[in-house]
């Protein structure tokens, strides 16, 4: 196994009755390793992929190490979504999922004839884990009036009694969709993305009251104070982040959106409210810009996260190589719960063909107007 220590993780939970509770969760925290290790590791990785007939995926909050690693052997870095359709897509009869374990899930339903392992099974999500499917199916059951629209961020089982998934890209065109056919929302699982999505829409929603660990953490107050010391920096919020810190945003958008806006914008300064893992990625996209983490800690903060996802930092280099070796940290999803998650899936993916609409920007503001209309500024 590969060296790592635990660290304990607190998110919040919310209860059956609606009420929130503090949960206790944990981490394991890969060992830094030399840099004669890591490029050892690099050059191992790179020649297994090719021996296992391998394809690796990598969210865009993962190490930098394995984002360039997925570009540099003809994988991709995506959101979660863009990770599971260029599975699909890809010849390789192996994809390896560098993020958590939602993502690893929802690749094995759109490529259930592929091997799909993970750097780290229990990689996990504080939205996927404040949502058990059990509890869900019960507040389903409750309002049986309300068409399910659920986050990408959930296990396969909450997908499976969903009828529509969307992602941060296309919610708001979902939701206001079938607002428009006067359909009333069950929505899940995070509260903030809810909320956001309900303001923009008018839509009649019901929100799970989950959230995001990170991004739960930005606070208007010391972003405020941020940009009075930064006046000609942009503000790029992700959804899931606190009404206070959306208000403030120039753009709000989904990972894929915000790299497109630090791209194509004119602004050559940007406070960026998600996770850090992102700057990887807006660095390469839009180089000689300056991108400055949102405030996490402060007066108002507590810093539980600092901007980093504890269970994205699970995946590494030793945990790459050790699964593509051994074959161990393979994802299965029970075929029923499969199929059924399958379809609110392709519901999605139906929707955005129909409208020509991207769910992933191509970094062109121009081309992405379809992909920006309804997102910021806030
Ligand atoms: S960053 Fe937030 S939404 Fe993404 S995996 Fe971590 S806890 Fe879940």
């Amino acid at each position: 196994m590969v060296d790592a220590s635990l660290k304990s993780v607190e998110f919040e939970r919310p209860a059956p009755s609606g009420a929130m509770c503090v949960s206790q969760a944990w981490a394991r925290v890969p060992n830094a390793v030399s840099q004669a290790e890591r490029a050892e590791l690099k050059t191992r990785i790179k020649r297994l992929l090719v021996e296992q007939n391998a394809v690796l995926v990598a969210h865009y909050y993962v190490d930098a190490d394995l984002q360039d690693l997925a570009e540099e052997t003809g994988g991709c870095v995506a959101d979660s979504l863009e990770m599971a359709r260029f599975g699909r897509a890809h010849p390789a009869k192996t994809l390896v999922v560098a993020g958590v374990r939602f993502m690893g899930e929802t690749s094995k339903i759109l490529s259930p004839e592929k091997r799909v392992l993970m750097p780290d099974l229990d990689a996990t999500c504080s939205l996927d884990l404040g949502c058990p499917a059990d509890e869900f199916a019960a507040f389903c059951d409750a309002h049986p009036d309300r068409t399910v629209v659920v986050y990408a961020n959930t296990s396969a089982a909450v997908k499976a009694r969903a009828d529509w998934m969307v992602t941060s890209a296309i919610g708001l065109e979902i939701v206001a969709h079938l607002h428009a056919q006067g359909k009333k929302i069950l929505w899940a699982p995070d509260r903030h993305l809810g909320s956001y999505v309900q303001k923009q829409t008018g839509a009649d929603m019901l929100l799970w009251q989950g959230a995001c660990l990170v991004h739960d953490e930005f606070k208007g107050v010391e972003l405020e104070l941020l940009k009075k010391a930064h006046p000609n920096a942009l503000v790029l919020v992700h959804p899931e982040s606190p009404e206070a810190v959306v208000a403030l945003a120039d753009v709000v958008g989904s990972t894929s959106q915000m790299i497109a806006a630090a791209q194509s914008m004119s602004a050559t300064e940007f406070i960026v409210a998600t996770d850090n893992g992102i700057l990887h990625k807006m660095r390469a996209a839009a180089p000689g810009k300056v991108f400055i983490e949102a405030p996490t800690a402060g007066n108002s903060a507590t810093c539980k996260s600092c901007a980093h996802c504890p269970w994205m930092a699970m995946n590494s280099l030793q945990n790459l190589a050790e699964v593509l070796e051994t074959g161990r940290n393979e994802i299965h999803v029970d075929p029923a719960i499969g199929r059924a998650a399958h379809t609110c899936i392709d519901r999605m993916l139906t929707f955005a063909q129909a409208r020509k609409q991207p769910v992933r920007a191509s970094g062109d503001l121009a081309r992405d107007g379809a992909l920006f209309a309804g997102v910021g500024p806030a």
